[in-house]
């Protein structure tokens, strides 16, 4: 399913009086017209562009959108999630319009990677930034100058410095593109304050258009953006969140370690991220997982930068397999072959989820996340954020709330994540999480177990938490149930053949599935009027059976293998590899997993057929064409594989 088109514009969009898109259903509205082809005069162009420099022959959703606001100067602010293909947006016009395009990013690692990408493209791009020396920096400049330099990127703090705004006056800018403009606001989780000063580009560089670029899709942020850009009348152009190609599954940790590998060993050879709430299990699981003969390594705030950026150049570059990271790790991870994200512990927010989970399958093809939480992650982050983020106490303790939701609910995950986010899901089964592909066994007899529990709740007389009442299904002797002579109750026990953690599961799974609610500080159990039906007896509930150990997921998620000769493909990655290395860049910036997919596909033998796989630019073919083809022909003989297949899409 390709992304749609969605204009899902709050209350506060209308009110900053936004041009806003046709309103209804994103998907009984018409494509804009500028969907088809980019209007203004640089359509022709564009295009050209995208097959030359990119090997791409189709704009993604709103891409075309985009880049028609920017070729026609007009401000823009366009959201598309992790992979939307965000980058293309602002690149592909620089490329096509005179003059050199800025472009704002706010890690130098970030804007290495993208000006490597784009150099391996045969595109003419540099940055500014403190690396680089005075010399270094008066050559950019006259590159600039003479127009050889299509792309400049630099950080927030240097594009703003008088001297720089000068130079940028004296010469044609095409557009501005501000890169991950969410770090502009205080209320998400990346701000950066030199963000804030970005907003006199407007009045420094009037007739520029200033575009702006984010996956976050808040709306607080959103407006914070274009009053913080100090956008004018900016276009809004907003995707789905949908992300087709993630499979999303939960699982109750037990035996974490071993569901951890699990995985791990269904993507042998493959890049992945385990994410952990604590350094310290960062640690444990990065040498555990070592020491089973994975090559991962750990990465978090309270280790060295060095070791840091050793470890994340590793994982970029393919040497390191697996990076077992706390939330430090994530922005600036361009990486677009990550074939599972693991979180070895609930998120602290379903924002940060997707967030990090986004992080797979960046490529379009097929990535898996698998959540494993226990019943005491949300108590570890309530302490956490007890001890830290006073000021926004209420709203991360709502935000863990709604987590814990969605880890407990038994809704689509794929449906659960977009409706979050105020759009959409047409779809009743996505066919790609745990619970749509059917993999979660239920209990048996989850009305009478519910019963039991909504039951045991009422006799508490709707005044104790989960683990309280917990503890009095199970029979406890603890000091507070007999303290309030509640093993006098007639629920005392009533569950005593069963584990306190199921029982505590089952109780979330009531609050999930809105049986039952947390009021108050305390998060005292409510029954809700559907909690009612239950124990009338007219609504069946669905509880989960015991989380049992390891063994979580039997298929890998539906693949986008067919044709592909796994041999061939494996060999090329070598190679891939091998080039890589020779020229120190990350793996991917030789050819995405696509392009090898595709190679291995149709397997070409000419140049001609070669050029024609999409992701092989002119650039790349003339790099890597020759090699790439010899290997290609030697395995397809050797093994006596057909050659020069015809489009296989
Ligand atoms: P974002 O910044 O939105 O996360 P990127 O710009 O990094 O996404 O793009 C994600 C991947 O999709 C990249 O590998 C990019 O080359 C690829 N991509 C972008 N646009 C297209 C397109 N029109 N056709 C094919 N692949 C594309
Ligand atoms: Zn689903």
């Amino acid at each position: 399913m390709p992304l749609q088109l969605g204009a899902s514009i709050g209350e506060n969009g209308r009110q900053l009086n936004l041009p806003l898109l046709p309103t209804g259903s994103p998907m009984d509205r018409p494509a804009p017209t500028a969907a088809a082809s980019p209007e203004g005069k640089y359509a022709r162009e564009l295009r050209e562009v995208l097959a030359k420099y990119w090997g791409y022959d189709s704009f993604r959703p709103l891409q075309a959108e985009a880049m028609a606001c920017v070729t026609q100067h007009r401000d823009s602010l366009v959201i598309l999630p992790t992979g939307g293909g965000k980058s293309l947006c602002y690149q592909a016009p620089a490329l096509a319009m005179p003059g050199v395009a800025v472009v704002v990013s706010p890690l130098i690692s970030l804007m290495k990677d993208q000006v490597d990408a784009l150099r391996a493209n045969g595109a003419s791009a540099a940055f500014i930034n403190s690396s680089l020396s005075h010399d270094e920096r008066r050559e950019v400049t006259a590159k600039v100058r003479s127009g050889e330099i299509k792309l400049l990127y630099a950080a927030p703090e240097r594009i703003v410095r008088p001297n720089t705004l000068e130079f940028l006056r004296s010469v044609e800018v095409s557009l501005v593109a501000i890169d991950e403009a969410h770090c502009v606001s205080s209320w998400g989780h990346d701000f950066r304050p030199e963000y804030t000063a970005l907003g006199q580009l407007k009045r420094a560089l009037p007739g520029v258009g200033v575009h702006a670029y984010t996956a976050t899709a808040a709306d607080q942020v959103r407006q914070d953006i274009i009053r913080g850009l100090a956008l004018e009348s900016p276009e809004l152009l907003i995707g789905s969140f949908d992300r087709p190609n993630l499979v999303f599954r939960v699982r109750r940790a037990a035996q974490k370690l071993d569901q951890i590998r699990e995985v791990i060993s269904r993507h042998k050879g493959e890049s992945g991220i385990v994410y952990c709430i604590s350094r310290n299990e960062v640690e444990s699981v990065a040498s555990e997982l070592k020491s089973a003969g994975v090559r991962a390594a750990p990465y978090h705030a309270g280790m060295s930068d060095i070791a840091r950026s050793r470890n994340q150049e590793g994982f970029l570059s393919d040497r390191i397999e697996v990076i077992v990271a706390t939330v430090a790790f994530g922005m600036g991870i361009d990486k677009p072959n990550v074939r599972f994200v693991i979180h070895a512990g609930m998120p602290k927010s379903l924002e940060a989820y997707v967030q990090e989970s986004g992080r797979a399958g960046r490529d379009g093809l097929e990535a898996e996340c698998l959540l494993l939480y226990k019943g005491s992650d949300p108590v570890l982050w309530r302490r956490m954020i007890e001890e830290g983020e006073t000021a926004a106490l209420e709203g991360a303790l709502r935000s863990l709330e709604e987590m814990m939701r969605f880890t407990t609910s038994l809704k689509c995950r794929h449906r659960a994540i977009v409706e979050y986010f105020g759009q959409e899901f047409d779809r009743d089964n996505c066919g790609a999480c745990d619970v749509c592909l059917a993999e979660l066994s239920f209990a048996d007899d989850s009305l009478i177990n519910a019963q039991k529990i909504l039951s045991c709740v009422a006799r508490l007389e709707q005044r104790f938490g989960a683990s309280h009442t917990a503890k009095v299904l199970a029979g406890s002797k603890d000091q507070n149930v007999t303290k309030f002579n509640h093993t006098r109750l007639s629920t005392y026990g009533i569950l005593k053949h069963e584990r306190g953690t199921t029982i505590r599961d089952w109780i979330e799974q009531l609050v999930g599935q809105g049986h039952l609610m947390k009021a108050g500080e305390y998060g005292v159990l409510q029954i809700t009027p559907t909690g009612r039906e239950v124990l009338r007896g007219e609504l069946v509930p669905q509880l989960l059976a015991p989380a049992k150990s390891a063994g979580s997921s039997k298929a890998k998620p539906e693949e986008n293998w067919e044709g592909v000769d796994r041999g061939l493909f494996e060999h090329l990655r070598t190679l891939r590899s091998e080039l890589a290395a020779e020229k120190a860049v990350p793996a991917y910036i030789v050819f995405g997993d696509n392009a090898l997919r595709e190679m291995s596909r149709r397997r070409p033998t000419s140049e001609e057929t070669f050029a024609r796989i999409r992701g092989v630019g002119a650039a790349k073919l003339r790099d890597y064409g020759e090699v790439f083809l010899k290997s290609i022909n030697e395995y397809c003989s050797m093994m006596g594989l057909a050659t020069d297949l015809g489009e296989s899409e």
